[in-house]
């Protein structure tokens, strides 16, 4: 699959020619001239790296940033007019995969987002994690299809030992030895609760895959390859 980047510039000279860099190395490109509608844009569309110019007119790049990182993982390089801009832009705080200083050259920016999408995709070009979920254990939270679930505590749980074995059938109460910290105190039927209220949150990422298969009588399981 080629990568598709999403270019967020507003000057149309800069765009156009990292647009032309980016098609001949052969990338797929997109570009939009203000930052707000980015947020619907990755809703509707697939995109593997967003190249992020600083100075918007209608939002600050490095305010967009946060907005998008609060919902996506996929990677970010900032272009900034500015080097004293930098060292916010690689901190913590906003935590840019890498990022260019204006002017640049097309083919290094192109040659960045080669190296960031190396780093960051596995080496047949998926990104990582081939099911489609990540698991990120240092912020308690799981990533699917690049978007990332809001899950109450047992719904992480469960889905985590899901995604630990794939294909493995686990019953009911396997499941809640597993994940419920007090489990002879809960129902039976909480489990099916909580795999409802997961296979909804899947369905709003990907409509047409439903990941985890039912084995009447008998429990759950992940599918293997999604
Ligand atoms: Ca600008």
């Amino acid at each position: 699959m080629t990568p598709v980047i999403l270019i967020i510039e507003d000057e149309p000279a800069i765009a156009d020619t990292i647009q032309y860099a980016l098609e001949t190395d052969g990338f797929e490109t997109q570009i939009l001239s203000l930052g707000r509608p980015v947020l619907e844009r990755l809703a509707e569309n697939r995109c593997d790296l967003i190249i992020l110019d600083i100075g918007l007119p209608d939002i600050n790049g490095m305010e967009l940033c946060k907005l998008i990182r609060a919902q996506y993982t996929l990677p970010i390089i900032f272009l900034t007019a500015r080097a004293d801009e930098v060292d916010r832009v690689v901190g913590l705080e906003i935590g840019a995969d890498d990022y260019v200083v204006k002017p640049f050259s097309p083919r290094e920016l192109s040659a960045r987002v080669r190296a960031v999408l190396r780093r960051t995709m596995g080496p047949a070009g998926h990104p990582a994690g081939a099911s489609g979920f990540i698991i990120d254990t240092a912020r308690h939270r799981i990533t699917y299809c690049g978007r990332i679930l809001d899950l109450s505590k047992y719904e992480f749980n469960l889905l985590e030992t899901f995604i630990r074995r794939p294909g493995q059938v686990f019953s009911r109460d396997h499941l809640m030895a597993l994940a419920w910290e007090d489990p002879c105190c809960s129902m039976d039927r909480t489990v099916d609760a909580h795999i409802k209220n997961i296979r909804a949150k899947l369905k709003a990422v990907s409509p047409d895959t439903d990941p985890i298969i039912t084995h009447r009588g008998v429990g759950y399981s992940l599918k293997e390859d999604l």
